[in-house]
């Protein structure tokens, strides 16, 4: 039950000082940082982290958002879903980014809890995305430029294995006795 996830904060949270402000709460909810770095992604990388597969899953979601606004589009969404993935790469290499690790118990599950929905205007108050982002995906893909979300967290435990994996190297993650270890053993 204790798992290893990745966030990133985006080149958005980067810009707008609001990396201390992310990783606080992570921190607070007793999750354990094993490995953390700044980097500035090629788009070879940014590929490698988002894969032409996810094209599908990011069109579904503008097209929702779309619907719910009213916009009508004649586009299907692999069509809708590569723009957006185009202006995703833009998004995610135009600045340097922070990547950690945290480790804790469930830590998939709960650290995508912390991080709120993938459309800012959808996502709860008290999460990252909800408390610090407004905007929707949908609104996002019709000007033309990805969807600012400020975070990326692992979708599930296989997404967070294979990014660790691409991410950090063995030697790049820590363990040590942190206070909350107590509780969890
Ligand atoms: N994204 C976008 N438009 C969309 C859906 C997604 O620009 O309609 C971007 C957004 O930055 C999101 C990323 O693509 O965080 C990856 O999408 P995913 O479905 O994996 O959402 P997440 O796991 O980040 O919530
Ligand atoms: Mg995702």
């Amino acid at each position: 039950m204790i798992e290893k996830t990745l966030v990133i904060i985006k080149p958005d949270g980067v810009k707008r000082s609001l990396t201390g402000e992310i990783i606080t709460r992570f921190e607070k909810a007793g999750l354990k940082i094993i490995g953390m770095k700044m980097i500035s992604l090629t788009k070879e990388f940014a590929k490698k982290h988002y894969p032409e597969d996810i094209i599908p899953r990011i069109g579904g979601k503008t097209l929702a958002d779309w619907k719910e606004m009213g916009i009508k589009t004649e586009k299907d969404e692999k069509t809708i879903g590569r723009d957006a993935w185009n202006d995703l790469i833009n998004y995610v290499t135009e600045g340097p980014v922070v990547a950690f690790v945290l480790e804790g118990v469930h830590a998939v599950e709960v650290v995508r809890k912390i991080t709120g929905s993938t459309s800012p205007h959808k996502a709860q108050p008290g999460t990252v995305r909800g408390d610090y982002s407004h905007i929707s995906m949908g609104y996002a893909t019709y000007r033309g430029f990805g969807g600012r979300n400020l975070i990326h967290t692992s979708g599930s435990k296989e997404e967070a294995e294979q990014e660790i994996k691409l991410w950090f190297k063995k030697d790049e993650l820590f363990k040590y006795k942190g206070v909350h270890d107590e509780h969890l053993v």
